[in-house]
């Protein structure tokens, strides 16, 4: 073939320069292009040969070969693969790739960086010109008799092609790095991008440094001369005629950098559990033990593989993180993709390869496209399966990583309603016995329900909840313990989605099942006895606002209360969660609750002239509310010293 030059035909000039400013921020995706077109080709000569079409020698091994060389700048990829005849570098690289990048680049040379195109795809070949002045291709066909072509271009939109003397099957691309791009011709840069990007390819991927490899065999050489001079002294007649470069080339080439059958590319049934470990320290670089993973594996109706863990959290204050890993095709697309995968799911660590995923639209257009949507919902739906199969079979497993993952469930209940309504009966909670119990299992017993709601009681703070927790106990009722900053808002959601339920915390409210059976006649009483009581108490502890009832409790030891409601504590926690806190709001909402049963109570009612009375009104008030929560700087300092009085007293000293 005689040179021949050309031109690409192309309408929008200057399609370089927007190449590159456009894809500013990931120009090394170039690798992946390049890596991931000479994985193509070999693929492809695979399928020929499974076709009869091709057999390959007998060593024939198939690889990319990526070599970096920072003295010539440049950076080189080959493979063995199904090379190219000069007619096929015409349609495919001159039309088609170019005809690919251009309409790529037409479509969203105008989109702004919000509006991101996901992993560039369709980028190809072109991608090249982000980081190369110049780019060579040396290809050799497969085909009888093909002649091997070169064609190179210098980032216009001109090229040439001629006869090349390449006599390797497949295909060499040699890029000479811009001036910008140096970093890729180093070979950590490299390697970590070919770590990123192409960790599971399909074929083997190799890193060479020209610069050392010389070196090592240049010094390989040397050695072999010596060990030869050796033998010649010592007259031996032994042929060492090994090609020392070659034994350099297979020394440095042991490890490919990628697995090319990664674990979710294999039947569930085929992976063991110490290899779902190690596949999750390698790819997380987590040396905790994942609590459980869930295996996906579909092929209709769409291709879909991969493996979710749910990672272990340390504390339940850790925030939680995780990463998702899109890949298509084993081939790296980015890390979590919200537009595919269902919020939740990001706190979890694993990877999705799914390649039927239309990659080469913008972030926008994939958050609209319903078939991606079907996607998400498939794999929040086989999350809800192994979830509720685990409940269901593994019970004990179950409430042994309850703990951990139900942050993220709960999370995902309020992200995701078609998850709630899945996940609704397994989730568990542990109650007062400290046993885990779902919510069709928690059973009150408490009457005097208003609204006709069964009534949830929780605790949300173990210690400082005790003595309604004992109350609660003495009676038989039980309460669920929510204790994590994810569960106010939970049970709130759970309110939303069935209203039969009410959630009230242990403290909001004295159920009649506390109280003594009263006659009418008692009752009147206690009322009027309630109204002077109130008028006493306010003068004693100075609170105008003060609410104060009379109630006969069964348990008589027990002299005072706080209750709050359930509606006004939520405001106000809300309001504190978002700085808004104000103790003088607390005075308005809660009331004091006095039991007429008990011997102090009943002090105060009949001693109401009585310095003592107001003393022990004072320190009633105060053990209420440190029984409900911490006491102000100010009314601690009040509650020791008139502690420190009343056994003044006590001792008879006062
Ligand atoms: P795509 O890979 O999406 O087709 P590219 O721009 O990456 O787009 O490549 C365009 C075409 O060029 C490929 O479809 C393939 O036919 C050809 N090609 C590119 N690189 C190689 C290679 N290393 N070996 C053989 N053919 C190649
Ligand atoms: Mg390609």
């Amino acid at each position: 073939m005689s040179t021949e030059k050309g031109s690409l035909s192309i309408s929008s000039e200057n399609i370089f320069p927007v190449i590159k400013k456009w894809l500013y921020s990931d120009h090394d995706i170039f690798i992946r292009e390049l890596v991931s077109n000479g994985c193509d080709a070999i693929t492809k000569l695979k399928k020929l040969d499974i076709m009869g079409e091709f057999t390959p020698a007998d060593d024939e091994k198939y690889k990319v070969v990526v070599t970096v060389d920072s003295r010539s700048k440049t950076l080189t990829i080959k493979d063995n693969g199904i090379g190219m005849t000069a007619d096929e570098v015409k349609t495919y690289i001159n039309q088609i790739a170019f005809s690919g990048a251009a309409s790529f680049l037409e479509k969203y040379k105008d989109k702004t960086n919000e509006d991101q195109i996901i992993g560039h795809f369709g980028l190809g070949f072109y991608s090249a010109f982000m980081v190369a002045d110049k780019v060579t291709i040396d290809s050799l066909s497969y085909a009888k008799d093909a002649k091997a072509v070169h064609w190179e271009s210098e980032g216009g939109t001109e090229f040439e092609m001629s006869d090349s003397d390449y006599d390797e099957r497949g295909t060499k691309i040699v890029l000479y790095l811009n001036e910008d791009s140096y970093e890729f011709c180093n070979e950590y840069r490299v390697r970590e991008i070919l770590m990123k990007y192409c960790s599971f390819m399909p074929t083997e991927i190799f890193l060479f440094n020209a610069e050392t490899l010389e070196k090592e065999v240049i010094e390989a050489k040397n050695e072999q001369d010596k060990t030869e001079d050796k033998k010649a002294d010592e007259n031996s007649d032994e042929d060492a005629d090994e090609n020392a470069e070659d034994e350099k080339k297979e020394d440095n080439s042991p490890k490919p950098i990628n697995d090319t059958t990664p674990l979710w590319t294999k039947h569930p049934n085929d992976c063991t559990e110490e290899e779902y470990k190690e596949f999750y320290r390698n790819v997380f670089h987590d040396y905790k033990e994942p609590l459980f993973w869930i295996h996906l594996n579909m092929d209709y109706p769409f291709n879909l593989k991969g493996i979710l863990y749910f990672p272990k959290i340390n504390t339940e204050y850790d925030t939680i993180e995780g990463t998702i890993k899109l890949y298509n095709n084993q081939v790296f697309v980015a890390d979590n993709i919200k537009e595919v995968i269902p919020e939740f799911l990001m706190l979890l660590k694993g990877v999705i390869d799914c390649p039927d995923l239309p990659l080469n639209v913008s972030r926008s257009a994939l958050q609209n496209d319903g078939f991606v949507k079907k996607i998400s919902e498939y794999i929040s739906k086989k999350v809800a399966d192994k979830l509720s199969g685990m409940c269901k079979v593994e019970r004990e497993n179950y409430e042994k990583f309850w703990d951990d993952i139900s942050p993220f469930i709960k999370f995902g209940c309020l992200k995701d309603t078609k998850f709630q309504e899945k996940m609704k009966d397994y989730i568990i909670f542990k109650n007062l016995e400290g046993k885990y119990i779902a919510l069709k299992e928690y059973n009150p017993d408490v009457t005097g329900d208003k609204d006709n709601k069964k009534k949830v009681y929780y605790v949300t703070n173990e210690q400082q909840q005790s003595q309604y927790i004992s109350m609660f106990k003495e009676q038989g009722l039980d309460a669920l313990i929510l204790t994590h900053n994810i569960d106010q808002s939970f049970i709130t959601s759970l309110e939303q989605h069935d209203e039969t339920i009410k959630f009230e915390r242990i403290d909001a409210d004295v159920t009649d099942t506390f109280k003594e059976e009263v006659s009418e006649d008692d009752a009147k009483a206690v009322k009027e006895q309630e109204e002077a009581l109130t008028e006493f108490m306010k003068k004693a502890l100075d609170n105008d606002k003060l609410t104060v009832k009379l109630e006969k409790l069964k348990d008589a030891s027990i002299s005072s209360m706080i209750t709050i409601s359930e509606d006004t504590r939520r405001m106000q926690d809300m309001m504190k969660m978002y700085g808004y806190g104000d103790t003088s709001m607390f005075a308005e909402s809660a009331t004091l609750i006095l039991n007429a049963n008990n011997e102090l109570v009943k002090y105060i009612i009949d001693n109401k002239e009585d310095d003592k009375a107001n003393l022990i009104a004072q320190q009633l008030y105060d053990l209420a509310l440190i029984a409900n929560q911490p006491l102000s700087a100010d009314a601690m300092t009040k509650f020791v010293e008139r502690s420190n009085k009343i056994m003044m007293i006590l001792a008879g000293k006062e």
